[in-house]
């Protein structure tokens, strides 16, 4: 449905796209139109000598929307942009896998799996990657500020902000900050499996000199 939806919306934003709506490109919809007397001219330049006749049906290059018709073309726009976003939030959410059925507040962000451990005060979710099934962050919300911790509950804060929602998220910020704390305990987790590689191969590297040279 997404993807339909953007195009409609794409299609909306370009008139010569869109000859059947009722904003389409015509001169009776362009700004420089102009009817009075029965009669209809075009007022895109000046009078040389006088305005040009053009038909209601007619159009050129110049066109451009009337004011009133812009105005509603925006408020379409914004109504469907909206419908697309209230569309992938539900597609965010997890669906039944594995004889595991998603809770109504679980969320699947970036190959992450939220499980929300409490409603409110705080509001806390457990955080697994997909794959492995292994936790890799806890998530908690209370009295207006909202932080990540890495691995689990107590593990070095990875992401904190101040929240509109006291014991809980509005609407509106939830989806933005559990997106900024996924990419926060990711960005950490990539950070520290690099160091505990490079780690390794330093210790095993002396560990290979201590065999050799005792
Ligand atoms: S002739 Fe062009 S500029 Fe003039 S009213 Fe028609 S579409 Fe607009």
């Amino acid at each position: 449905m997404a993807e339909s939806a953007v195009n409609d919306v794409l299609k909306n934003l370009n008139p010569g796209l869109n000859s059947g709506a009722t904003d389409a490109p015509a001169c009776k919809n362009c700004r420089y139109f102009s009817h009075f007397g029965g009669n209809s001219v075009c007022r895109r330049s000046p009078p040389s000598p006088s305005f040009p006749p053009v038909a209601a049906t007619d159009w050129c290059g110049e066109f451009s929307l009337r004011q009133d018709l812009a105005v509603a073309r925006h408020a379409k726009l914004v109504e469907k942009l909206d419908a697309i976003r209230a569309d992938r939030e539900e597609e965010m959410r997890l669906k039944p896998f594995n004889g595991y059925s998603a809770g109504a507040g679980d969320y699947y962000i970036s190959g992450c799996r939220l499980i929300k451990t409490s409603n409110a005060c705080p509001e806390q979710y457990d955080v697994f990657d997909d794959k492995t099934g292994v936790q890799i962050g806890y998530l908690r919300l209370r009295h207006g500020k909202f932080r990540a911790d890495l691995r689990s509950a107590g593990g070095p804060t990875v992401y904190e902000a101040d929240t509109i929602g006291d014991g809980s998220f509005e609407e509106s910020e939830r989806l933005p900050q559990l997106k900024n704390a996924v990419a926060a305990i990711k960005k950490e987790l990539i950070a520290s499996t690099k160091a505990a590689k490079k780690d390794w191969a330093k210790n095993w590297a002396a560990g290979v000199r201590g065999m050799i040279y005792g």
